[in-house]
């Protein structure tokens, strides 16, 4: 015999299980950059310096 539920969820039940699972988008994750200290993505190249894990990637907007 398979699991069966035994009483239908509720709507409101079902609804605050949804909310718990979602996550709003609203701000992505931020790490301040080695170089220069700016928030930056992680994993990305810093756009201030230029600079991705003590390497120089791109042109700095500034020398
Ligand atoms: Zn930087």
């Amino acid at each position: 015999m398979p699991a069966v539920p035994k009483r239908r969820t509720p709507r409101s039940r079902g609804n605050r299980r949804t909310a718990s699972n979602y996550r709003s988008p609203s701000l992505p994750t931020l790490v301040a950059c080695e170089k220069c200290g700016e928030l930056v993505q992680p994993y990305h190249v810093c756009p201030n310096c230029g600079q991705y894990r003590g390497r120089q990637v791109l042109e700095a907007k500034e020398e």
